[in-house]
């Protein structure tokens, strides 16, 4: 891979059609920005209607074109193993684009490129093992079969806080599989995709099957969700914008997957060694600065240890270090966007004025060796909560979270499930029994016991509520980026006469 930090400096991206980079017809670039600074870092491409046509097309060429289409299932496996291969050799750059990208830790980029390869191996497997099943039909000399083939395109938006690793769980198998892909990847985090592409190329995918349209959503976004020629898109981001865009699939009935924000609770029973869940909530909900989509953001206690465990839990936070995204004794970098920023200050204002504390953070930090333009927060606890304030029931998408004490488990359920989204849980019990209850009656698509954020490609994640549907990761996959077709063969050789059935 040619592409690294220094290269992107400065420099003007293309987008990735059919095997090749090339300028938007529009000639428009937009700015893409360093968080660590807010100072301007690259352009990218602002693809519109045209450019997105061209990689739709090129996408469905490619999908028609025997050197795809009639790729054998091992060949087509290989190609995704060798493209794993490229990645892991190209892992720290990456990491490094990513990180300077979105403001993610380095150490944290490093962590995900380092794993991906296996996810891309673990997906190629299912090149060949795409498979049909043969059914009873009720009629001699028939055969009835159902055959799996590939959808065609698949339209990938991706959001910015972890641009790769979130593509891979979809990229990787829908590849495996037969399908062609346009990506539209955030406008805020680019370059890493833009960078992947340059891998796909080198693998030797034929031109067409991978394409890579920058831009925003209103301009790249609203195109490629428009269009008639697309099969399924795959959408990761926030809960309004995937309305939005499930609003324009269903205009050409065409499917949707949708992996949307959380809001998720965190419960914590007094049988638990304090230290052991407040480490669980704190790397729950700071890790990457609360720019997770599973971010444990509403913690609640069994009011018996609930004073203990605020004390522990203030004296973690305040221990936690805010910093340089590459340096290694940071826990956590700036936010990804300036927008981000006022939403999070926002969203702490408006919990005081509705009557909750904060009880640690709740600023800009002061320290030295970090730019006073740098999109940095501190982690904050607010105390005092109620689920009902605008920062409980809203999406924060940054390093706040709100505690709140209850008495029992009918109150704990009722107070976890009273969201409108439906992503994850996580609970801290020594209890067996009570956890099988919580993961019973927690309307979420995840639920974690005594751990958070443990995530796994062989297991299919997703939401339940306005938190999406459709799964990643895990076999599910398979159904997700194939479709039926039912087949009925008659070998008797013999087609019976149709008008001989008589009402009596
Ligand atoms: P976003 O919804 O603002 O943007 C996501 C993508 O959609 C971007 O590529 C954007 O350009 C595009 N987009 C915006 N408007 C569009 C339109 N009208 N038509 C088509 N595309 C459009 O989300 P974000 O701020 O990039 O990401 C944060 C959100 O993503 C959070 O809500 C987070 O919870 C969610 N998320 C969910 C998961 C998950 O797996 N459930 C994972 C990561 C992030």
């Amino acid at each position: 891979m040619k592409t690294t930090v220094s290269s992107i400096e400065g420099s003007r991206q293309g987008l990735f059609i059919n095997g090749e980079f090339v300028a938007p017809k529009n000639g428009n670039y937009i700015a893409s920005y360093d968080p660590t600074t807010g100072e301007r870092w690259y352009d990218l491409a602002e693809a519109d209607a045209d450019d997105v046509a061209a990689a739709v097309a090129a996408a469905n060429a490619a999908f028609r074109n025997p050197a795809w289409r009639r790729m054998t299932q091992t060949d087509r496996g290989a190609l995704v193993r060798k493209l794993a291969e490229l990645v892991r050799a190209n892992a720290d750059t990456l990491a490094e684009i990513e990180t300077r990208d979105n403001g993610k830790l380095l150490k944290e980029t490093w962590a995900q490129m380092r794993s991906m390869p296996d996810s891309y191996h673990y997906f190629a497997g299912m090149a060949d093992k795409l498979q049909g099943d043969t059914i009873p039909i009720n009629r001699a000399d028939t055969l009835n079969i159902n055959l799996r083939e590939p959808l065609g395109v698949v339209g990938m938006i991706t959001p910015w806080n972890s641009p790769l690793m979130l593509l891979t769980g979809t990229l990787a198998p829908c590849l495996a599989i037969g399908n062609t892909v346009v990506i539209k990847p955030s406008e805020h985090a680019t370059a890493s995709t833009l960078a992947l592409a340059e891998l796909i190329h080198e693998a030797g995918f034929p031109a067409g099957v991978v394409n890579v349209v920058t831009g925003t959503g209103k301009s790249a976004g609203e195109a490629l969700t428009r269009h008639p020629g697309v099969a399924k898109y795959v959408f990761t981001g926030s809960t309004a914008t995937g309305r939005r865009i499930a609003g324009n699939a269903a205009q050409n009935l065409v499917p949707c997957s949708m992996e949307l924000g959380g809001k998720s609770p965190h419960v914590v029973f007094g049988d638990v060694e304090i230290e052991h869940a407040v480490n669980g909530v704190v790397s729950g909900v700071f890790a990457a600065a609360g720019q997770t989509c599973v971010a444990g953001s509403r913690c609640f206690v069994e009011a018996s240890i609930y004073d203990k465990f605020i004390d522990a839990l203030i004296a973690r936070t305040a221990r936690i270090r805010v910093g340089l995204p590459t340096v290694d004794d940071t826990d956590i970098g700036p936010l990804a966007l300036a927008d981000q920023l006022s939403k999070v200050e926002g969203y702490v204002a408006s919990g005081v004025k509705e009557g909750a504390k904060v009880a640690a953070g709740g600023r800009r930090p002061q320290k030295e060796g970090l730019s006073s333009g740098g999109w940095y927060y501190e982690p904050t606890v607010m105390v005092d909560a109620q689920n009902d304030m605008g920062f409980m029931r809203d999406e924060i998408f940054g390093p706040v979270v709100g505690v709140m004490p209850f008495r029992d488990e009918a109150e704990m359920i009722a107070l976890a499930n009273d969201s409108h989204y439906g992503l994850a849980s996580g609970i801290w019990t020594k209890d067996i029994d009570r956890a099988l209850r919580f993961a019973n009656q927690i309307e979420a698509g995840t639920v974690w016991v005594n751990t958070y954020r443990s995530a796994s490609f062989m297991s299919a994640n997703g939401g339940f509520k306005e938190s999406g549907y459709g799964r990643r990761g895990g076999f599910e996959v398979m159904h997700e980026f194939s479709r039926l077709k039912n087949v009925i063969i008659d070998y008797s050789g013999a087609m019976q006469d149709p008008f001989v059935i008589r009402l009596k």
